[in-house]
């Protein structure tokens, strides 16, 4: 059935073929996203992002994916607002228990995936950065991005390459380092938990 195309600046082409909008970011894994994108979200007033249809099909409830329209829809990435999917014209709204995945930046507990392609999440990210002080990670979806190897589209919840999340995680655990990890059965003399006495699961 046609639908009347409305003029909201949050539109991406309808057809699957036609060409994206030449501005906007882009990691040479996904279509480049439109720079202007100024629909806020029904619920929470926050900025929508552009997301194509493709990607909620791709990963809403099997029983919801028909419903989903060749229309403009946007991705609201407010961690405090329920609602992920809204179409522009405001008729069709999705919320989070209506996909089939955990949408990792709208999360505040874990686990909060972030790269959806090669299975990075925040709590990877902060493993990583315990065990070694730095982030391999980062650089090895770059790789991969680079190598072609990503559908960002259909696997990432905002339709859009990870990177920009997966720094954005960096930075935060750079600008608040997690504490280091308490050490069981260790001499209690250089245990924080026995120290401090505030390790409930402390094993020394
Ligand atoms: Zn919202």
């Amino acid at each position: 059935m046609a639908i009347e195309k409305q003029p909201y600046a949050c539109s991406l082409p309808a057809s699957p073929g036609a060409e994206p909008a030449q501005e906007g970011t882009s990691h040479g894994c996904c279509a480049p996203r439109p720079a202007a994108s100024t629909i806020p979200c029904p619920d929470c007033g926050t900025e929508g992002k552009p997301v194509q249809p493709l990607t909620l099909r791709a990963l809403l409830q099997p029983n919801l994916r028909a419903d989903v329209k060749e229309e403009a829809y946007c991705f609201c990435a407010n961690p405090d607002c329920d609602l992920v999917y809204f179409r522009a014209d405001g008729a069709q709204t999705f919320a989070r228990a209506d996909l089939t995945v955990r949408v990792g930046v709208k999360e505040r507990n874990s686990p909060r995936p972030l790269c959806y392609c090669f299975g990075h999440s925040a709590e990877s990210l902060r493993e990583e950065w315990l065990r070694t002080g730095k982030s391999a990670i980062l650089d090895a979806v770059k790789a991969e991005v680079k190598a072609g190897h990503c559908r960002c589209d259909v696997t990432n919840p905002s339709g859009a390459c990870c990177l920009g999340d997966l720094t954005r995680e960096l930075k935060a655990l750079a600008a608040n380092p997690p504490p280091a990890p308490i050490l069981q059965g260790n001499n209690p003399a250089d245990s924080t938990c026995c120290r401090t006495g505030e390790g409930p699961g402390c094993a020394c």
